[in-house]
Order: structure tokens, then sequence, then C-alpha cells
């Protein structure tokens, strides 16, 4: 795999401070496929300066020269897709057809979508006797996980760059290749250099620079909570702004009245899907009792079938977490009914898709994160008792609810305490608002609200 061993910086790739690299490793096959600098606080010091000294330019280019050189963006990574999937496919291990229909696909929406946006939006509103202008906030610091690797990158660069603001970007460490790859993309785009800068390293080394750099405006995270709730913290120490995408745990409520075979279909797949590494997945599947044995049938017949088109877990500590969720399912009562712990293939960091039956609300598989191919069945004995448990975690980042009739599911979803429920399968929509109750996070991305999150208002009175 093609690497760059240095930092995209104020538009061009500069050496890195330090001599560190990090490997990057093909989860499929556990081969080292390249190395990419490990970057320190210097080279974060670095592009936050870039980053500063583009901020005036940028800020001041007319939102009709920001919405072009996004839809240069967009057009740049519509050109460039087959290479995209390619290295989410070596870097992440997801199946080349995954890579190709959502991990390259939906940035290049994604990217659309905000040159729409930073063509339209109202930047400057009349209220009573003021003007009100939505100005960028300034320069940001964005920090994003390997799950979706450049649909997290775009999610947050994007709607900066329509806002007016620049960005220090630090990918994560597991796949840093599409973040260069992005990098390129940005330079072929002809965005001006320092409004995109990135520093490709480790956490707890240059995205924490990142995270307390004075100069930085705004942390955009997202990744796990425990991280979060540090940069929270120390972003409300320095009064500096802050969003954070974090975990889920969300609910698929099967209410009786629901196609029970489409429910669980649908929602196997929702599971499966990435592997598992996806924040919004439905992990926890709500059956009335009635129906209880036929679904946990249905769900471990889909689980099944789903078998080798599942690609590994991103690296070799997610996989000893999943399997040790699984054991610990089991130990606590679970009943294990598809996958399991055991490694299906020698190479690689493969877990089977798994369905734990008998799962109730107070164990750990049903609260904790998982963050693989698990999927926990839920009986429940009346509507209330499925509220009670679809909204009894910590989280709430996403859902979905199921009923024969459309009003009865939005009725349902209305008590939820979460950010976005799909009704009997709805379709992903790049223009919702995503984000979480509860600590699942602060802030939203995509679409207008998305935006919203980089700009500050200014009201002149007169
Ligand atoms: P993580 O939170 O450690 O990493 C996410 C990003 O934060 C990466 O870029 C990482 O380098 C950076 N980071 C790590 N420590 C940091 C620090 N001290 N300061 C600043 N930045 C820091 O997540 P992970 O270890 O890759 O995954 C662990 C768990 O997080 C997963 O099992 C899953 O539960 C959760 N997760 C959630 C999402 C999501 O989309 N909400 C994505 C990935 C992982």
């Amino acid at each position: 795999m093609k690497a760059h061993d240095g930092m995209y910086i104020d538009g061009a790739w500069r050496p890195a401070a330090g001599r560190d690299v990090i490997e990057v490793v093909n989860p499929a096959d556990e081969q080292v496929i390249a190395t990419v600098p490990a970057g320190t606080a210097e080279d974060v010091a670095a592009a936050v300066r870039a980053a500063r000294a583009a901020l005036p330019g940028w800020a001041a280019a007319p939102p009709a020269e920001r919405a072009a050189r996004l839809a240069a963006l967009r057009d740049v990574l519509a050109a460039r897709k087959d290479e995209i999937a390619e290295t989410v496919t070596a870097e992440l291990g997801s199946p080349p057809a995954f890579s190709q229909a959502v991990h390259a696909s939906v940035p290049i929406a994604v990217a659309g979508s905000y040159a729409d946006l930073a063509a339209t939006y109202a930047f400057e509103e009349k209220v009573g006797n003021s003007t009100v202008f939505h100005e960028p906030v300034g320069v940001v610091g964005a920090i994003t996980p390997w799950n979706y690797p450049l649909h997290q990158i775009v999610a947050k660069v994007a709607p900066a760059l329509a806002a007016g603001c620049t960005v220090v970007l630090k990918p994560a460490e597991d796949t840093p290749l599409t973040a260069q790859l992005f990098a390129e993309a940005v330079d072929e785009a002809g965005i001006p250099a320092g409004v995109v800068n990135l520093v490709t390293g480790l956490g707890p080394v240059a995205g924490q620079a990142l995270a307390e750099h004075p100069d930085v405006d705004l942390v955009s995270f997202t990744g796990s909570t425990a991280v979060g709730k540090r940069i929270g913290a120390a972003a409300g120490a320095a009064v500096k702004r802050v969003a954070l995408e974090l975990g889920g745990k969300s609910a698929n409520v099967i209410l009786p009245s629901a196609d029970l075979a489409k429910a669980v279909n649908v929602g196997v797949a929702n599971v499966m899907s990435n592997s598992g590494q996806t924040c919004s997945a439905w992990t926890r599947m709500l059956v009335h009792r009635d129906r209880y044995d036929e679904a946990v049938r249905l769900a471990a017949a889909a689980a099944a079938k789903y078998g080798d088109r599942i690609g590994p877990l991103v690296n070799a500590k997610q996989l000893q977490r999943v399997r040790g969720y699984i054991d610990q399912g089991v130990a606590e009562g679970a009943r294990l009914v598809a996958g399991g712990p055991e490694a299906p293939r020698e190479r690689g960091y493969f877990v089977s898709p798994t369905v734990l039956a008998d799962v109730t609300p107070d164990m750990t598989v049903a609260q904790e994160e998982i963050f693989g191919p698990v999927l926990s069945v839920l009986r429940y004995d009346d509507e209330d008792d499925a509220l009670r448990i679809a909204n009894g975690t910590v989280y709430g980042l996403a859902g979905a609810v199921w009923a024969g009739d459309e009003a009865e599911a939005v009725a349902f979803a209305r008590r939820m305490d979460t950010g976005q429920v799909d009704i009997n399968g709805g379709r992903f929509n790049p223009l919702a608002p995503f984000g979480g109750y509860k600590q699942s996070g602060v802030g939203r991305e995509l679409g207008r609200h998305g935006l919203a999150e980089y700009l500050q208002t200014k009201s002149l009175q007169f």
C-alpha cells in the first residue's frame, strides 16, 4: 500500500518532527502493509499554526467559493472511489463490496451535501432590529476513529470548511492510509494551503496534544466514551467548544404487530455489517415474550447465513475484547444460539456472527458497547416494559421500531431517549442530524444541524 512518510501541513507533505512510526496492519491476514509517521506535539503545533494562519482568508472567502471547493473535493473523492475502497479494505478489513457501497460512497454524498449547504445556508439573518451573522468558530481539532474511516473524517471536515473554519485532523492509528488519501484529495481539489492539515499519530500523544492545544477553538471527537469524557473535561476547563460522538447500545424494538421475519432479518444485518463496528448498531433486539422463541430461531438462522460474508475486526485488541464479552455473556446466563468466541479462521481477527438469547437488561452484554458482531435478544412483557428496557442504558445514540402500523411505531419512537430512530427499516439519510442523547455524546453531525456546530453568532443592533 502506498503511504506518505510525512504530515500534510500548510499545503505540502512535510517531514515529521520525530522518527517514530505506526505500523498499519491488514486485519484479514495480520500482515504489515505500510508505516506512517507517529506525530508528536511539535507536529501538532506546526499544523495548528498553519490552520490559524489560513483562517482569516478562508473565513472571509465568499460562501460560493467555499461551496466550489467542496464540490471539487466531492468530485475528487468520486474519481478516486475505487482506490478509497481498496485502501479501506486493506487497513480496516471490510469486505470489498461494503467498502464500495458504504465506506467510499457515503463520504461523496456528505461532501456533496455540504457543497450545497455552503452555497445556500443563511449565514446572515434579520432578527427585529438586529442583523445576526453566523461566523466560523475558528480552528477545529478533528479526532476520528477507525470504524468508518473516511465517513467520520468527511462528516467533520466538510461542515467545518462550509462554515469557514480551518482544520487539523488526527485520524485513528489503525486507519491512517485512508486519511492520507483524503489529504491528497483536499490538495487536488484546490483547497488553499493550511485550511486542512493532517497529523497521523497515537491518541495519547498527537491526539491529546491537539485536544489540549490552546489555539484550537473547537475539538470535534468521535470514539470511545472513556476518551470522550477526558476531552470534554479538558475542553470545559479551557472554556473551549467541544463536540463528542461517543458509543451506543441501541435498541431494535419489535412491537407485537410487526412483520417479525423482516424486523429480525434487517436487525441482524444491521448488527453484522461492518463486523459490528458501528456505534449506531441496534445491538439489543427487544421482542415480546409471545414471539420470543420464533425471533431467536430467525435471528440464529440469519446470523449463520451471514457467516463468511463478515470481515475481521480491526485489530487484535478488539478481537480479545469482543471474545471476552461473549464469554462474559454466557457466564452471566445468556444462551449462545449462533457463533461464539472461537476463532473461525487460522489467520485474521475474525469473529463469527454471534447471537445471545435469554439476555436480561442487567447483564453486561445488554449494557456495554461490544463493538463486534454480537446481537443480544431480550424479552419484554408489554410496551412499557419494552420502553424501560430500551431506555435503560447510559447511551442514547440510535434505535429502530417495527410495527404493523407506522403511527404506532412513531408513538413508541417519540418516547425513546435516543437521537435517531429508524421506523420499519427506514433508510439512512445523510441530511438528518446524527448524534446522541445521554452519554452517547454532545452535538450533532450531518446536514444543516452538523454545519451549525461549526458556527457562532454575532449580532449587530440598529
Ligand atoms: P479511542 O477513543 O481510543 O480512539 C478514537 C480516536 O481518539 C483515535 O483517533 C485515537 O487515536 C484518539 N485518542 C485516543 N486517546 C486519546 C487521547 N487521550 N486524547 C486524544 N485523542 C485520543 O477508541 P478505540 O480504542 O479505537 O476503540 C475503543 C472503543 O471505542 C471501541 O471498542 C468502541 O466501543 C468505541 N468506539 C466508538 C466509536 C464511535 O463511532 N462512537 C468509534 C470507534 C470506537
